[in-house]
C-alpha cells in the first residue's frame, strides 16, 4: 500500500581531484594538500625517530598510533620511517607532512607538532586490515587562535573520565580551548578550601524537573543530584588537557546563577534568605548581592581558581542577571550612591570592574558573556557573544577581544534534525549545514574590527543532557562542521564536507564508539507550495561505495474544497545504512493548504524558515522547535492571507504558543478583517471577546462566520509586555504562530 517510491539519485560532486581538498581524508581540512597517485604499505610497527620529539608527544604519538590504528611506534635511528623536524621562522603553529619513501613532519610549535600528529593518523588507511598511506603533501595552519568547545557541568555533573574524553575528542579536531562551566544555579562543582559549604551543600540538589521545563504541570524526580571536583581533580584535567595541547578557561558565574552558592551561603544575597539549590531550569531573581562581603567573597574564590588554572582567560559569566533584587536592596542602593552610578546596569558594571581589577592583578584576563557590555565594558575585559553577533560586533568597535559564539551557529544544546525522532532538547534547530556556513567575522567588520576577533566556540548546556551517551549525540558530528569554520582559511564546499565525514570520520567515531547523531543520514522533510495545495519533499542521503547519493521522494496534496480534513499520509524513505523505513504523518487538510499570504508585519528571521509553515496542514510540535513556527517579536502582526479567488468560507482557528519561560506568549486580542473581491472593501468583521486580566490567554483562537471572500488580514494584538513576576518581565514579548486553519 505504500507508494512506489521513485530514486532520484544525485551523485554530489565528489570527482576525484589530485592536487586538492576534495579527496583529503583530514578533517578540519588543511590549508594545501597535494595528493599523488602512488601509494605506500605501512608496517604495524611504525618506526620513528624521535630525536625531535618531547617525551609527551612520543607519549602521544604511541598513544594516537594504538587508538587510530592499534599500531605500535618504534624507535630507530637508522632507517626510520618518520622524521621529525623542528623548524624556526616559520608561521605559528604551523605544520606540513610530506610522505614520500619516507614521512617527513617539519612543524613550528610543539602544539602544531601535535596538529600534525593527527593529521598523519588520519592520512593512513585502513584497508582489510593493511595500513597504506598516499604519497602527499601537506601544508597547514589554523585561521582562528580561539578554536572552542564549552561544557556546562552544574545542569548535569560528568566525571573526571568524562571530561578527559570530552578533551580527547575535541582535541582530535584541532580544538585548543576547553570552556569549563563549572558553577551555575543547578550545582556548584569546584572544591574551594576558603569556603567548604559551596560543595557540601551546593554540588547537591533535592529535585530535578522532569521533561522539558514548559510542560504543564511541571513533576520533578525527588532525588538528590550532584557532584563536584576536588583541587586535585582539577590540576588532574588542567594537566591531561595541557598534555594535548588544549586550554581550560574556567568559568564562575556572577551575579546571576548563583543559586547553588547563595544556598551554601545565603547571607551574600540581598534578602538572606535560606533556599536550597535549584532543581528548575531558567533565570532566577536572586544573585549575589553587589555589597562589599560578596565582592571579597567571589574574589577569595577568584585566588584560588586561578591558581589552579594556568591559561590566561578567567570566565566570570556575567549574563542573565535579573536586577530585580539590587532595586530593592538597600546594600546595592548604597552602592550605587557611594560610587556615583546612575542605575542597576552600572551597578553591574561596577561589580564586574571590581573582578576585572582583581584579575588584572593576578596576571589573568576577564571574559564575560555579552550581557557585560550593559553599563559599559571594563576596560580589560574580553566578550564572548551568545546572544547574536551583536555584542561582539560592538565589543570589537570598543577595541575588545571577542569569541563568537551565537546561539544560531553555536548552540549544540538546540535540535540538528527535524525528525520528531530526536531526543527532547531545550528548543532551536541548528542543524550540520548551519554550524558549518558559520563564519566568527561577520560581514559588515571592516580588517581593524576584525583583528579583535579571536575566535569561535560552541556552547554545550546540559539541562536536557543526563549522560554522557547523549553529550556525544548533541556534540557529534556538529563539533567537527565547526572545527572546518574556525580552522580552515578556505573551508570546502559543504558537500565535500560530508563525504569526507561519513566516508572517513564516521568510521573513526565509530571505531571509538563515539555515540554521534546520524541525523544528516535520517531524510529532511520540507514542505513546499503548490498551485493547488502543498507538496511534501523527503530527501535522504546514504553512502554507498565511498560516495554520498542523496535520494528525494515527493507527495503533493491538493487543498480541500469541503470540510476541513486530516489525513494519515504514509511516507517511506531510506536509511542510511541502506534500509527502508516507513511512517506516516498527520496532514490537516482546509481551505487554506498552501494558500499564499502577506507578512505585512515581518516575522523574525530566527524563527522563519519559510513563511508555508503557518498553512502546510502541519502543527508546530511541543515542546517546540524554532523551524515549525513563526515567531514575531514585535507586539502588533498584520498578516494577509489570499485565497486566489473568492471562496465561501466558515471559519477560522489560529493556533498560538504559550511558553512563559521562553518569554513566549499568546495574543490578548485578534481582529479580522475580510476582503471582497469586488471593490476592495471590508465586508465583514470579527474579533476575539474581550477577555479579562492575564489568564493567560488561549493558544487556540477560534471564529465561526460564513462570509464570501478573497482575501482576509488578521491583526493580531500582543499582551505588549510580559507581566511584573513573569520571566522577562517588562520586555515586549514574542508571539509564535502555527498553524492558521480556514474552514
Ligand atoms: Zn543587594
Amino acid at each position: 500500500m505504500f507508494r512506489k517510491i521513485l530514486f532520484l539519485v544525485v551523485f554530489l560532486q565528489c570527482v576525484a581531484r589530485i592536487f586538492s581538498q576534495t579527496n583529503c581524508p583530514i578533517l578540519p581540512t588543511p590549508v594545501t594538500i597535494q595528493t599523488q597517485t602512488e601509494t605506500i604499505f605501512l608496517q604495524n610497527e611504525i618506526s620513528v625517530d624521535s630525536a625531535n620529539l618531547n617525551e609527551n608527544l612520543f607519549k602521544q604519538l604511541q598513544f594516537l598510533a594504538k587508538s587510530y590504528h592499534s599500531s605500535s611506534i618504534v624507535y630507530s635511528k637508522s632507517n626510520p620511517l618518520i622524521v621529525f623536524k623542528k623548524l624556526i621562522n616559520v608561521k605559528q603553529d604551523s605544520y606540513s607532512i610530506n610522505v614520500n619513501d619516507r614521512i617527513i613532519i617539519s612543524y613550528s610549535s610543539e602544539r602544531s607538532c601535535y596538529y600534525a600528529i593527527h593529521s598523519l593518523m588520519q592520512l593512513i588507511q585502513n584497508k582489510n586490515n593493511e595500513l597504506t598511506i598516499t604519497k602527499c603533501f601537506v601544508h597547514d595552519y589554523p585561521n582562528f587562535k580561539w578554536r572552542g568547545l564549552h561544557l556546562d557541568v552544574a545542569r548535569h555533573f560528568f566525571t573526571v573520565e568524562e571530561v578527559k574524553r570530552y578533551i580527547d575528542l575535541m582535541a582530535v579536531y584541532k580544538y585548543n580551548t576547553f570552556h569549563w562551566h563549572l558553577t551555575d544555579d543547578q550545582g556548584w562543582r569546584i572544591e574551594i578550601k576558603k569556603y567548604p559549604k559551596l560543595t557540601e551543600i551546593g554540588a547537591w540538589r533535592d529535585s530535578t524537573v522532569e521533561n522539558h521545563y514548559s510542560t504543564n504541570p511541571r513533576t520533578y524526580e525527588h532525588k538528590r543530584y550532584g557532584g563536584f571536583y576536588t583541587q586535585e581533580q582539577i590540576k588532574e584535567v588542567v594537566q591531561y588537557a595541557a598534555e594535548r595541547y588544549v586550554t581550560i578557561v574556567p568559568e564562575i558565574e556572577m551575579p546571576g546563577h548563583a543559586r547553588a552558592a547563595l544556598a551554601a551561603y545565603p547571607e551574600l544575597s540581598c534578602t538572606g534568605k535560606q533556599q536550597g539549590v535549584e532543581g528548575l531550569w531558567g533565570v532566577f531573581d536572586d544573585i549575589f548581592c553587589s555589597k562589599e562581603e560578596s565582592i571579597v567573597f567571589l574574589q577569595d574564590v577568584l585566588a584560588e581558581v586561578v591558581t589552579l588554572f594556568p591559561g590566561h582567560y578567567v570566565h566570570i559569566g556575567g549574563d542573565e542577571a535579573p536586577k530585580s533584587r539590587w532595586k530593592e536592596c538597600s546594600k546595592c542602593q548604597k552602592v550605587i550612591q557611594d560610587n556615583h552610578l546612575k542605575d542597576e546596569h552600572e551597578l553591574q558594571s561596577y561589580f564586574i570592574r571590581r573582578m576585572d581589577q582583581f584579575l588584572t592583578e593576578k596576571g589573568k584576563k576577564l571574559i564575560g558573556w555579552d550581557e557585560i557590555l550593559e553599563g559599559g565594558l571594563s576596560p580589560n575585559a574580553a566578550v564572548m557573544s551568545w546572544r547574536g553577533f551583536e555584542g561582539g560586533i560592538e565589543a570589537a568597535k570598543q577595541g575588545h577581544y571577542v569569541v563568537m559564539s551565537p546561539g544560531s551557529h553555536c548552540y549544540f544544546d538546540h535540535y540538528q534534525g527535524k525528525s520528531k525522532n530526536e531526543p527532547l532538547a531545550i528548543g532551536g534547530y541548528t542543524p550540520l549545514e548551519k554550524v558549518y556556513d558559520f563564519n566568527p567575522v561577520p560581514k559588515e567588520m571592516n580588517v581593524d574590527q576584525a583583528s579583535f576577533i579571536l575566535g569561535g566556540q560552541a556552547n554545550l548546556w546540559t539541562e536536557y543532557i543526563p549522560n554522557f551517551k547523549q553529550l556525544e549525540y548533541m556534540v557529534y558530528p556538529r563539533a567537527i562542521a565547526l572545527s572546518q569554520a574556525l580552522w580552515c582559511v578556505k573551508k570546502p564546499s559543504y558537500e565535500t564536507f560530508l563525504t569526507t565525514l561519513v566516508s572517513s570520520h564516521f568510521p573513526i567515531l565509530n571505531r571509538w564508539n563515539v555515540n554521534y547523531a546520524k541525523s544528516i543520514l535520517k531524510p529532511s522533510m520540507k514542505t513546499i507550495r503548490t498551485k493547488d495545495g502543498v507538496e511534501i519533499q523527503l530527501k535522504s542521503t546514504e553512502l554507498k561505495n565511498g560516495k554520498l547519493s542523496e535520494k528525494s521522494d515527493s507527495f503533493p496534496i491538493s487543498r480541500t474544497k469541503k470540510k476541513v480534513k486530516t489525513n494519515r499520509i504514509p511516507i517511506a524513505w531510506y536509511n542510511g545504512n541502506g534500509t527502508i523505513a516507513y511512517d506516516t504523518m498527520s496532514i490537516t487538510n482546509h481551505l487554506g493548504l498552501g494558500a499564499n499570504l502577506n507578512f505585512i508585519t515581518k516575522p523574525s528571521p530566527k524563527y522563519f524558515d519559510s513563511d508555508v509553515i503557518l498553512v502546510d496542514g502541519q502543527f508546530g510540535s511541543r515542546p517546540w522547535k524554532g523551524n515549525e513556527w513563526i515567531g514575531f517579536d514585535k507586539d502588533s502582526i498584520v498578516i494577509e492571507v489570499d485565497l486566489g479567488k473568492k471562496r465561501k468560507i466558515k471559519g477560522i482557528e489560529l493556533s498560538f504558543l504559550q511558553d512563559e519561560g521562553s518569554w513566549i506568549h499568546a495574543p490578548e486580542m485578534i481582529s479580522i478583517e475580510t476582503i471582497s473581491p469586488k471593490n476592495g472593501m471590508n465586508v465583514g468583521m470579527a474579533q476575539s471577546p474581550p477577555l479579562d486580566g492575564y489568564a493567560p490567554y488561549p493558544e487556540k483562537w477560534e471564529f465561526d462566520f460564513k462570509s464570501k471572500v478573497e482575501k482576509i488580514r488578521f491583526t493580531i494584538y500582543g499582551i505588549g509586555v510580559i507581566p511584573m513576576g513573569l520571566p522577562g518581565e517588562g520586555n515586549v514579548p514574542w508571539t509564535f504562530m502555527d498553524e492558521l486553519i480556514i474552514k
